[in-house]
């Protein structure tokens, strides 16, 4: 199964996608019966996409395997119209995490001055140094609590709660085309967060591998707009 890694121990996984590019075009011509050459079929999911004539688009669909921090799969998780399956959320409980993962970013980005919501440059290099270190007492810190916690007999649900928004867990979300085409727009745009952005994109590389006309027509329709 097509893979990417994201970040330091991320990835997107495609599990499987139903639907191709003919599948979008045969729904698209059920009531004209026309045969396309590959000039017209680019055309036509064009034109589509531009007038967000949607539902052709969502005869393709796509099932991902995702590693993500917490925070994250909180910005994921809003986007309703995916299906998901959080397999950690579910197995923290039964099983305890041999050891924790944590996301260390290998950039330090400071405050935004212009926007409240976002990172801006990357800290000098005094400033990310002690920064970093920061980051890394709080996982060690957070990973021995755990396993002491764990060691105490604490149950394994509520040992987590020692656990920070950095650490990994996985995801099986699935997801129509029209819809992510949707998660690109917010989630490739410069004012979302970039780990998320890392993540869209690998989502946009795997399917453009699985429905290439349908996704130039779409990432030219999210680029006009
Ligand atoms: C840069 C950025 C910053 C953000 N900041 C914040 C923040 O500070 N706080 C915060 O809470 N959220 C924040 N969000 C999340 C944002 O508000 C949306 O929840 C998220 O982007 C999902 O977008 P969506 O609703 O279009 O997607 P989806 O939920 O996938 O919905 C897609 C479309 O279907 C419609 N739809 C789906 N389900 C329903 C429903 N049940 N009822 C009505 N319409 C529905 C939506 O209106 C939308 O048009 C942020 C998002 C971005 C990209």
């Amino acid at each position: 199964m097509p893979k990417i890694d994201v970040l330091d121990h991320g990835f997107v996984e495609l599990v499987r996608a139903m639907g191709d590019d003919d599948a979008i075009l045969q729904a698209a011509r059920v009531s004209t019966g026309a045969v396309g050459d590959p000039l017209r079929d680019r055309k036509l999911l064009d034109r589509l996409a531009k007038l967000h004539h949607s539902s052709p688009f969502e005869h393709v669909v796509a099932t991902f395997h995702v590693k993500v921090p917490r925070f994250v799969m909180y910005e994921w998780q809003r986007h309703r119209t995916w299906s998901y399956l959080s397999l950690n959320e579910y197995s923290q409980r039964y099983r305890a995490l041999d050891p924790p993962e944590f996301y260390e970013p290998a950039t330090i980005r400071a405050q935004s001055a212009g926007n409240k919501q976002a990172g801006g440059a990357p800290l000098d290099d005094d400033e990310a140094t002690r920064a970093r270190l920061l980051i890394e007492t709080a996982h060690t810190d957070a990973r021995d609590h755990y396993a002491a916690l764990l060691r105490a007999g604490v149950a394994r649900e509520q040992a987590r709660i020692v656990l920070p928004q950095s650490v990994y867990t996985e995801l099986y979300c699935t997801v129509k085309l029209w819809n992510l085409a949707d998660f690109w727009r917010l989630r490739l745009d410069e004012g979302a967060q970039w780990e998320i952005r890392q993540y869209a994109q690998a989502t946009l590389t795997l399917m453009v591998a699985v429905c290439p006309v349908a996704c130039t027509a779409l990432v030219k329709m999210l680029e006009e707009e």
